[in-house]
């Protein structure tokens, strides 16, 4: 049996070429998780478009065997929206860090939100800047040393991601922990699933930049909100979201089905891109002579 075929029988999803992550960094278990979900969920790898920014987790796509676009900086989100107008068929997951989301891209994420495509937005938070070495991100932890930190450590107050998504407009927020896997994949599943813009917010420690917000410091604080959790109640959400230090709750803190921006545009519903004649006929523009020209 080559590698492809039994990469076929395990998991369909895992791409062939090998993570270039740090050993133990946090992202892999989202990888695993993703992978996973998709498979079980019954989607074929030419299914699903992933998008990300950039960053180390913005280099997802690559290891994996679905389409990807990895985009410029912060442009993740605004990718993916394309996407998901453009072919209504295919599945769009935007992947990308704390950096790339809530720095850079700040603006992308709370439109991406209010206009509630149908569509998941996973960003792997780590608190830092790991690809270029270990500045503070929009994330980090008040007081936190780095090495643009480096005397009293960081003096911005953190972003809270879960009552951003909130007050956005996001129909689907979300936590989960990437050294929780089972119930990653679970938070996954939903909100692959989920009919409108899912956001999980995955805690993810980068192993060689973050000696503070490690596996063993979430391991102590995280808990699984419980049944008594009222996901249709956004109040209930943003109280759940001001928890954060001793305990860590994580799952989903609100889902709500509202219309997207193009269940409310009839003209993203009267025509649909990917069914559209390539060029511009009317002026005598006819692409396929254009793509010749250049192959
Ligand atoms: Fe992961 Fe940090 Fe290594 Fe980047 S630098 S791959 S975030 S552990």
């Amino acid at each position: 049996m080559s590698f492809k075929e039994v990469k076929e029988e395990i998991n369909p999803f895992i791409g062939e070429v090998k993570p270039n992550w740090c050993l133990g960094c946090g992202n892999y278990g989202l990888l695993t998780a993703t992978t996973n979900a998709l498979a079980k969920l019954g989607f074929k790898p030419n299914e699903v478009v992933m998008t990300s920014g950039i960053g180390c987790s913005s280099n997802f796509p690559h290891w994996t065997s679905v389409y990807g676009i990895h985009a410029l900086h912060g442009r993740s989100l605004p990718v993916a929206m394309g996407v998901r107008l453009t072919n209504p068929n295919l599945t769009v997951i935007a992947v990308s860090g704390d950096g790339d989301t809530y720095g850079i891209g700040m603006g992308h994420f709370i439109h991406a939100a209010r206009r509630n495509l149908d569509m998941t937005c996973l960003v792997m938070n780590n608190q830092i800047n790991g690809l270029t070495t270990g500045q503070y991100s929009p994330t980090s932890q008040l007081g936190h040393i780095t090495i643009t930190s480096p005397l009293n450590g960081v003096d911005e107050y953190p972003i809270n991601p879960i009552s951003l998504a909130l007050g956005a407009g996001t129909s689907f927020v979300a936590r989960a922990f990437s050294g929780n896997r089972k119930h990653l994949q679970s938070i996954i599943e939903q909100a692959i699933q989920h009919k409108g813009f899912a956001f999980v917010d995955v805690l993810s420690p980068c192993v060689t930049f973050n000696r503070l917000n490690t596996y063993s410091w979430f391991r102590e604080r995280v808990y699984e909100l419980g049944d008594d959790h009222d996901t249709s109640n956004i109040c209930d959400g943003l109280i759940k979201a001001q928890e954060w230090g001793e305990k860590i709750p994580i799952g989903v803190f609100y889902q709500i089905i509202k219309p997207s921006l193009k269940d409310m545009d009839p003209t993203l519903q009267e025509r649909v891109p990917v069914n559209e004649p390539l060029g511009f006929k009317a002026q005598g523009i006819d692409a396929h002579v254009i793509f010749e020209e250049f192959s």
